[in-house]
């Protein structure tokens, strides 16, 4: 290989670590994202061409693992212990006058400490061999953890190459992987659409996202990562001071929190813990304390360990943050895409200075699973800026009273049936004009692949909902030119522009029709099927559970899905409306009796009036089949605007072609 290539790959890389750690780890980005994938693109060309020019530590290969059929365990070269707690200043006070003794110092004597936030998330070992990322493991029970080398690296805050020079042959850094609030809130928002338990608390959702055994969905979860000490050190490197260690890990790259302090005395470590404990809740991410360290690593080495915990180090932890209570009630909450959330109603009680009378208690499965009950005494965990949750109930508490929590079957919000499928976390409202997500619903309605209302965005349909002018979805074709000029921002031109792309949809195809319902599980796709095989509105309405179970691709917890949805009283009123007020569907081309095109083989070239799919369901409903390319096998060629070099083909081999009317008159027979 050429030398100039190795040299301009090796530059590459450095260049593209350098930005990673200004945009992820400072937040201060010092090129456009167009300079950066330029950079990037540059060096994943070269790797392309030269294969052997790729190193694992490479900002190419972020995600480059398969899922693997398990952790494999790692031995910790030096044991992750835990450190020994304090829950009062008076704690804080004894640990300080215990390490003057150890240390023979007379009391008077100033000893200086380091404070450090303490994050709560997950204890991570990261091993570098030459300054490349060798191994990532979790803490395990402090001597073993887990080998997580494949999802660690997806984490971009942590470089795979350790930037500048003083780089020790082998050195372990250690430090805590976590989830921010935003991403945390994001993620269970993401995992509540998609039926899916949420998480419980930042922590538990940074653990399972460490803890996948494919990469790719670690890969996807917002992970960040605070270093805070080293372990294993060989060749190169040798700090005199924690609070040094701690710039030299900047240095190298790593996210240092950036609330970290070098305190004269104990007095003014613990002014630190006092003023953190006030302002915990504006940090974005859960801590659960402070921790304090002998700042001078040889007196750390005097001081040793006792048990399992170093003597010169002590974790000060927040008052309580969990509290016990009483659950008065258990009531559901309907989101706005329709799922349900209990909610526990709680005799008031503070907690860390705020008063809590509400806590989330996720899904149905987590009740269960925590065994809480209407009337239990429970203990309650406020952490940051997250919604209190319910932890555990105290079941030694119980008299006898207590009531167990039923999902109800119906939508507290709008007393539509509610649909859990099979296997999912999450129940749903089947309600079509549910007031709780009205909003979502309508924005649905209207969107491109459904009835295609243009201009009718999600500030139109906020304003449309909350003015009480749509109360479902058949009401926007009720809708007038002076309804809509109530509307903020709403001229004479814009009113009329909306008003004709609602009459422009007021004639509309079957399938479009019924994706734009917001049946359950039923996407574009299935509303294709469903349209193409029923061809008629009033069948589906009517089918049984077991003839949509007949259709393919629909499948035992769909057909459950669409029934039940058809089964509410308000969605008869809404289509009835609809029908009302001159909405009206073209059904599919009706399908040929079967086996009319038995044996038949079709090339379709050019754009007709139906989609592809579509015209492929239809002949093969009629028995015949579709393929891509002409042959003297061919059939028919069905030719629409603008046929291509398939249509030039059947001509030469003299295939029969047609035109999209003769070929729906050939079905039809
Ligand atoms: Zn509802």
């Amino acid at each position: 290989m050429e030398e100039s290539v190795i040299a301009r790959a090796q530059e590459l890389r450095e260049q593209i670590r350098r930005h990673d750690y200004y945009y992820y780890v400072l937040n201060a980005p010092r090129i456009s994202d167009a300079e950066y994938d330029r950079l990037l693109r540059e060096l994943e060309e070269l790797e392309q061409q030269h294969p052997g020019l790729v190193t694992p530590d490479s900002p190419t290969q972020r995600v480059g693992g398969l899922p693997q059929p398990e952790f494999l365990t790692v031995e910790h070269r030096v044991p992750m212990l835990s450190l020994s707690n304090a829950f009062s200043i008076g704690e804080i006070s004894a640990f300080d006058q215990r390490v003057h003794r150890f240390l023979g110092m007379k009391a008077d004597e100033v000893l200086d400490y380091v404070c450090e936030l303490k994050i709560d998330g997950l204890a991570m070992s990261l091993t570098y061999r030459d300054g490349s990322l060798l191994i990532g493991a979790t803490r395990g029970d402090g001597q073993k953890g887990e080998d997580v080398t494949l999802n660690v690296r997806t984490i971009r805050s942590i470089p795979l190459h350790l930037l500048d020079s003083d780089i020790p042959s082998l050195v372990e850094v250690r430090g805590e992987v976590y989830m921010s609030h935003i991403a945390f809130e994001q993620l269970n928002r993401q995992r509540e659409e998609m039926g899916e338990a949420s998480f419980a608390n930042p922590r538990n959702a940074a653990a399972g996202s460490v803890r996948q055994l494919d990469p790719r969905i670690t890969a996807g979860r917002s992970l960040d990562f605070f270093s805070y000490a080293l372990g294993t050190v060989e060749g190169g490197y040798s700090p005199a001071s924690q609070w040094e260690i701690l710039n030299k890990l900047r240095e190298w790259g790593f996210p240092v929190n950036p609330n970290i302090t070098l305190c004269h005395g104990i007095k003014e470590a613990i002014a630190f813990c006092e003023s953190w404990q006030e302002r915990r809740s504006g940090l974005g991410y859960d801590i659960d304390g402070v921790v304090i360290k002998v700042d001078d690593l040889q007196l750390q080495e005097h001081l040793g360990y006792v048990s399992r915990s170093p003597r010169w180090a002590l974790a000060y932890k927040f008052p309580a943050i969990e509290e016990t209570t009483e659950v008065a009630d258990i009531l559901v909450q309907v989101g706005r895409t329709g799922a349900l959330t209990p909610v526990a109603y709680l005799k008031p009680v503070q907690i860390g200075g705020v008063t809590v009378s509400r806590a989330t208690l996720h899904n149905e499965d987590e009740i269960r699973r925590k065994d809480i009950r209407i009337g239990d005494r429970v203990v309650v965990r406020r952490a940051g800026d997250v919604i209190p949750e319910v932890v555990s109930a105290i079941k030694e508490a119980r008299n006898g009273d207590e009531r167990p929590f039923v999902m109800p079957d119906k939508c507290p919000v709008c007393n539509a049936d509610v649909f859990r499928a099979e296997g999912e976390a999450v129940s749903r409202c089947t309600g079509i004009a549910c007031p709780a997500q009205l909003k979502e619903r309508i924005a649905h309605f209207a969107s491109k692949d459904a009835m295609d209302i243009e201009g009718m965005g999600s500030a139109i349909v906020e304003q449309l909902v909350d003015n009480g002018l749509v109360k479902d979805p058949a009401d926007i074709y009720h809708l007038t030119q002076n309804d809509l000029l109530t509307l903020e921002r709403m001229g004479k031109k814009s009113a009329s522009n909306l008003l004709a792309a609602i009459e422009k949809s007021r004639h509309t195809a079957l399938d479009r029709l019924i994706y734009a319902l917001g049946i359950r599980m039923v996407g574009r796709r299935n509303a294709e099927i469903l349209a193409e095989y029923f061809g008629d509105l009033e069948k589906l309405r009517q089918a049984s559970v077991e003839e949509l179970e007949q259709v393919p691709d629909i499948g035992p917890r769909r057909a459950e899905s669409v029934h039940l949805f058809f089964r509410q009283s308000e969605t008869d009123t809404v289509l009835d409306k609809l029908k009302e007020y001159g909405v009206s569907w073209e059904a599919p081309a009706a399908p040929a009796e079967e086996g009319r095109l038995e044996g038949k083989s079709f090339v379709f070239t050019g754009t007709i009036s139906i989609s592809r799919s579509q015209a492929e369901l239809m002949v093969k409903a009629a028995g015949g089949k579709v393929s891509s390319s002409v042959s003297r096998n061919t059939d028919y060629v069905v030719a629409g605007e603008d046929p291509g070099s398939k249509y030039e083909k059947a001509l030469q081999l003299g295939v029969t072609v047609l035109t999209e009317d003769e070929f729906r008159r050939l079905l039809e027979g």
